[in-house]
This record gives C-alpha cells, structure tokens and sequence, in this order.
C-alpha cells in the first residue's frame, strides 16, 4: 500500500516511530494509504531543515522569491490532473471540481510571486535630523497546521505567502489528506524551490501540535482547523508570546429579505450549505428568511434541494464526509435535532450510495422553524445541514446574525442597495457576500471575527500577517 512519508530538506523520511495510520478512502471505506505517525523528534529534523535554509531564502531578492513561486504556479497548472486525482481521491471530493480548485491553487502562487515585489516599508517624515523608516522582516520558521476540507487550498493560500516574505515553512496537514501537499512540496521543488524552504511533516495534531508550537525556532504558526484546537493550540503559544494566524470555524448566518431575487437566492442558499457536503468553515447553514416570504422562499429552496446529486461520481453535486469521525458528528446532529422536536423537511438519515454502500454519504437535510437559541443553530456541524430561522425585519435579521459564538463569514440576499450596505456594515463576519455566496478571490482577506479567529489569510492583507514590521531611526 501506498505510504505518505515525511518530506524533509528534499528527502523522503520515515517517521521517527515506524508507526503509521490508515488512510480511508471515504468514498468505499476501505483502506487507500498509510500515513507516518510522526512525532517531536520529526518536527525538529524539519524545523532544522528549514532553519539551514533560511538565510539563503530570505537573503535572496523578492524578484528572485516571488520568480520561483510563479514557476510553482506553472507547475500546479501543469500537473491538475495528477494533483486533483491525489486530492480528489483523498478527500472524496468530485473530480469535476478539480481543474478549477487546482487553477486557484495555482493562482495563489502566481498573485503572491507578483506582489511580493511591491510589498515595501514606507519613509516617515521625523524632521530633517533624522532619516526613518520601515521595513517587513520574516519571522524565519513559520508552522502551517492544515485540516482536510479544502486541504492544497489551505495549504497554498498559507504556504504561498510565507515563502513570498522570505519565511521557510514547516507544514504539518491534516492525516486525513498528507498526500497532495507532499506533492505539491515536489513539484515546488522542481519548480526551483531550494531544498529545506518547504517541509512536510505528516501525523496527528495532539502528536504535532505542541511540538511545533513548543519548538523555540518556530517563530509563528497559521492554523486552520477546529475552535477547539486552535484553543489549544493558543494555550501553548501563550507560553511563548507566539504569534498565531487562527482560521477557525463558523456558524455562518445567509439571510433572505423580502425584496431579493427568490429563485437566485434559493439556488445560491443551497449551494452555500451543500457545497462540499457542507463541509466549508464558511458554509452558510443559518438560513434567515424574512417572514413575509417565508413559505414561498421554502418551496423554491426545498425545489432547489431537490437537485442536489450526493455521490462517488465525477460529476456528483458533492460527495461522501472526508471522514468518518464527521459522518458521525453529522448523524449526532440528527439525534439533536430530533431531541429538540425539529422534524426535517428533508434529508436528516444517511443517503443511499448504491455502489458504494460503505461510503460515508449524507443527503442535504433541511430543518424548518429552528430558533437562534437551540444547540444546533449554534454549533458547527460541517455537513449539509441547514437550519431556517425567521425573522420579521432589517434590525431582526442583524440582532440573530450576530449572535453567535462565530463571526466567520455572511450573505446578504438583497436588491436594496441602501439595505446591503447598513447590514454589512452592522454584521461581525469577517466575511460578507451579497446577492450569492462564495468563498471569494485569492485577493480578498479571510478571516474570523469572535471565535472563528483571529488575524487573516488571502491577499495583501496576508503579507502583514507573515513579516514583522520594523522601524529604523537614523540620526543624521
Ligand atoms: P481539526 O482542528 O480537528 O484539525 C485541524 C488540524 O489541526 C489538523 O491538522 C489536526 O491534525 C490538527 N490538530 C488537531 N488537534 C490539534 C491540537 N491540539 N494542536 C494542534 N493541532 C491540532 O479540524 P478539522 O476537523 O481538520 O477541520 C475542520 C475544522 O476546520 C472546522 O471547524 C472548520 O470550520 C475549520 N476550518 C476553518 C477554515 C477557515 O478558514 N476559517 C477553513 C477550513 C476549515
């Protein structure tokens, strides 16, 4: 079977443990790889890696840097196939989606290439006896904790500008879905990134965790994961001042006013909970529809649902849970719901998979009449379900969207342009999308309000978040 090894200072390595963990295939259940169990003695090979590679990375010039990340974009665009069968196959994910998903990851190495070059200090006016200025310095070693809903996604809009700065990295993904960043830590290679600039090392989080986190050359991580880990994760860091990036999870509220395009609105609300199997820290799965409209809104939003394909095909709408821990989480959220009284308008079992009955498939499930205060309108499922809430008015819709634990992202379904702006400005989402609902551009900044994290990935406001500002003060 095939084995996902550590990939250090360009070298295929072993864990240190001689131990390692199945990988499923979630589409079959049945066994796809083995994943090294790494451990601490790992994550200082790696850390030692990229820390000898450092001073040449940030020595050379930005043009140099962002040159060898435009060659990594060519490369991804090169390889979609084999990239996007690797992704594909570990996270179950239909191949339709692949082309598309590969470009964006390509694209992150492209924008960051370019930017890189125009990202400068500035001259501070301090009187004609001095000469001040400021200038964006590395950290050196940056921690990347990846999980595996969008796993090269996550990876390249972190990796990518890293490097850009002049960081090294040591990435650790999630053990579900190790094997695409292994290869996209090869082609960067030949694409000319040096050896050491880029590790990967592969194994669990409790293992991994704390020893990047802990480790006194790391000097920053990008996490994206779970509340619950980041937390943890922020425990550690607390003992050592280290600076996180924390892309955590949501309980994202989409809400429909009485003036908005319905049939538009009905598509884009399904695919904002659907897509992925629901299984996008943005998913919009508080649904808040305007009183008013609200029967007619769930008749075309159930009609839309209706043509939702959940299967192990290419062409699938989505397919099974990445993994079976999820596909259990997302059944106990049927368990809650029936609990609480809700009966589902539909969905709410496991979905039928024909062929491939061991596959971890769950249909969209829709609860109707849900209230902002029940359990299940404010945990975070990450799966297809979505929980309808009615509100009355403008001051309504903002008062339930805003009270959640999470503030990660939120749509607007609105033709007032004047009623667009006043929500968005009154929203806590880091993240707001009218008139559909997307996960936007590389160059818009990702980030959480509240619980869903705290600094930001994507465009250039990442290029803040992986160098440190300095202030030089000359006396003339
Ligand atoms: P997870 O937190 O279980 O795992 C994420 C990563 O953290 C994995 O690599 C895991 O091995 C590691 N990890 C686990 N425990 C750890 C610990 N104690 N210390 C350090 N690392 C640890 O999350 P998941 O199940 O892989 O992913 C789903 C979650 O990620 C959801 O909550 C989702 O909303 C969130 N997410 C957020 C974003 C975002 O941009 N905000 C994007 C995707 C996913």
């Amino acid at each position: 079977m095939n084995r996902v090894l550590n990939y250090i200072n360009g070298n295929d390595v072993p864990p240190s443990t001689g131990r390692y963990i199945e990988k499923t295939d979630p589409r079959t259940g049945i066994a796809l790889s083995e994943v090294g169990d790494s451990a601490r003695p790992d994550v200082d090979a790696a850390v030692a890696a990229a820390m000898a590679a450092l001073p040449g990375w940030r020595a050379m010039r930005p043009a140099e840097r962002g040159r060898i990340l435009v060659e990594i974009g060519r490369a991804v665009r090169n390889s979609i196939d084999t990239l996007g069968a690797i992704e594909s196959a570990e996270t179950g994910k239909p191949g339709r989606e692949m082309p598309q998903l590969m470009a964006l990851i390509a694209q992150y190495f492209e924008y960051y290439g370019g930017i890189v070059n125009t990202m400068d200090g500035e001259v501070i006016n301090a009187g004609p006896d001095y000469h001040v200025y400021t200038r964006r310095d590395p950290f050196g070693v940056i921690g990347v904790i990846l999980p595996w809903n969008a796993p090269l996604h996550q990876a390249a809009r972190a990796i990518a500008p890293a490097l850009a700065t002049g960081n090294v990295v040591v990435a650790k993904p999630s053990e579900f879905t190790s094997g695409s960043l292994i290869a996209l830590a090869k082609l960067a290679e030949a694409a000319g990134l040096p050896p050491g600039v880029l590790n990967v090392v592969v194994g669990t989080g409790p293992s991994l965790g704390p020893a990047m986190a802990g480790h006194p050359d790391v000097r920053k991580i990008s996490f994206t994961g779970s509340t619950r880990a980041g937390r943890e994760l922020g425990r550690i860091a607390a003992d050592r001042i280290l600076p996180l990036t924390l892309e955590l999870g949501g309980k994202s509220a989409n809400m429909v006013f009485a003036d908005a395009d319905l049939d538009a609105a009905a598509k884009g609300c399904t695919a904002a909970f659907t897509w992925n199997g629901g299984q996008w820290c943005a998913a919009g799965t508080r649904l808040l529809v305007q009183s008013s409209i609200h029967d007619t809104f769930v008749d075309k939003l159930l009609a839309a649902v209706a043509g939702v394909r959940v299967g192990a095909d290419s062409e699938a709408s989505y397919g099974p849970m990445t993994t079976r821990a999820q596909f259990d989480k997302v059944q106990q959220s049927f368990d809650l719901a029936h609990s609480l009284g809700l009966v589902p308008a539909v969905g709410g079992r496991m979905a039928q998979a024909p062929k491939e009955g061991d596959g971890w498939f769950i249909e969209p499930t829709v609860y109707l009449g849900v209230t902002n205060d029940m359990e299940i309108a404010r945990e975070e499922i990450f799966g297809p379900v979505l929980c309808v809430i009615r509100f009355e008015d403008e001051a309504d819709a903002i008062r339930i969207a805003n009270d959640s634990d999470y503030g990660l992202a939120a749509g607007i379904w609105s033709r007032d342009i004047g009623r667009v702006h006043r929500v968005a400005a009154a929203l806590d989402a880091g993240r707001i999308v009218v008139n559909e609902y997307s996960g936007g551009f590389v160059q818009t900044p990702c980030g959480g309000f509240k619980q869903s994290g705290y600094g930001r990935e994507q465009g250039m406001e990442a290029l803040a978040h992986y160098t440190q500002l300095k202030s030089v003060i000359v006396r003339l």
